[in-house]
């Protein structure tokens, strides 16, 4: 867990606190208003690698991401943060505050845990701006109180126009990938990077890899069979370079850690009651976000077109329920389009034995060539 570790401190050195946030459409931009530096704590694959602390207070058909993050926040890594920060997703994190919470105060530690509660209802059905406004005043409020801070709604424009800078630069680089001008590999660890840098530093990192790629010459993409990817995590690196190995080429991506994540640009107004409501009920599909369920499938579809892609690769995160549920619609929908699709699952432990995969890809590679 050294790289978090090491981040956190980095930022803490410059007087700064930092929040720990899951899952993975936290209110960023209002967390850092306050001067906070909000870290995303979910793809921590290459950071936390064993579970023995999980293993205490979950069970083993948790899903990885919530068995990192359990393990990450009862680690002496997790102590150095300044608060954790979560908002409503599946059943699975439905306890997990109490879950963490207890076992803090088991050691004698004690963390601000500030929460939001997202209405998952689709807003032609029921109106519940009203309900989601006086829980961001809550918010509001309580970290005004625990960290004797005022809201502003300069600060807030600031830090809204610098997360749309920073979404506007992914939706560049999956643009260079689709070209063959970045590979997915470098794309996808990019991505996983920034969850856990300061947004300012993630604005740099993201502009010199996008310089860096457009001054390398274009690949003929075409030459490439067309694929996208979707699931809770993209593929583990090992497996980004065989599917680029093997031939395809990943034109678009329907990853909740990356397109879910960046691809709906929000207005920007300083006035954090409205931002959210179009954030949340203008959000990019995914399936944690019930009410977006809808709206899925046609996302899906558009995008395949769009990108010509002749297949899809699921990656199945073992125990997740909300994916799994929509896999067999998705798939046979696809089937009646003609688009191969390839189900790959992995589980905590599969990261490092992606080698009998080699195998599947390669022959899907075939299959839609
Ligand atoms: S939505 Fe899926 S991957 Fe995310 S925490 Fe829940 S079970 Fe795990």
């Amino acid at each position: 867990m050294s790289d978090i570790a090491e981040n956190i401190s980095k930022i803490k050195k410059k007087g700064i606190k930092v929040i720990g946030c899951f899952p993975l459409y936290p209110p960023l931009e209002l967390l850092h208003s306050f001067g906070l530096v909000p870290l995303v704590l979910w793809d921590m694959k290459n950071q936390v690698r064993a579970f023995k602390e999980s293993d205490r207070h979950l069970q083993g058909f948790t899903c990885s991401a919530a068995r990192r993050l359990a393990e990450f926040l009862l680690s002496e890594e997790g102590a150095l943060l300044d608060g954790i920060f979560m908002y409503n997703a599946c059943d699975t994190l439905r306890n997990m505050p109490e879950i963490i919470q207890r076992s803090l105060g088991e050691r004698e530690k004690r963390l601000p845990f500030f929460r939001l509660h997202v209405p998952m209802v689709p807003s032609e059905q029921t109106d519940s701006k009203g309900y989601l406004a006086d829980r961001i005043h809550e918010l509001i409020t309580a970290i005004e109180k625990t960290f004797a801070t005022r809201f502003s709604s300069e600060r807030f424009l600031a830090c809204v126009k610098l997360y749309n800078a920073i979404r506007k630069l992914c939706l560049e680089m999956e643009a260079l990938v689709a070209e063959g001008k970045m590979s997915y590999a470098l794309f996808s660890r990019l991505i996983r990077n920034g969850y856990l840098m300061a947004p300012e530093d993630l604005l740099s990192s993201l502009k010199d890899a996008i310089s860096q790629a457009e001054a390398c010459s274009s690949k003929n993409s075409s030459a490439g069979r067309r694929i996208i990817v979707s699931g809770i995590f993209p593929p583990p690196d090992a497996v980004c370079t065989i599917i680029e190995e093997v031939g395809m080429i990943v034109t678009g991506n329907d990853v909740a850690t990356q397109a879910r994540s960046y691809s709906y640009i929000p207005q920007e107004i300083d006035d954090p009651v409205n931002y959210y409501a179009d954030f949340y009920q203008n959000h990019h599909p995914c399936t944690t976000l019930l009410y977006s369920s809808d709206k899925r499938l046609q996302m899906l579809m558009e995008l395949i077109e769009k990108r010509k892609a002749r297949g899809m690769i699921f990656i199945g995160e073992k125990f997740c329920e909300y994916e799994y549920l929509e896999m067999p619609f998705v798939e046979k929908l696809l089937e009646q389009k003609n688009i191969a699709t390839l189900q790959l699952e992995i589980a905590a432990d599969d990261e490092d034995n992606v080698e009998s995969l080699r195998t599947r890809v390669e022959t899907f590679s075939e299959l839609i060539r």
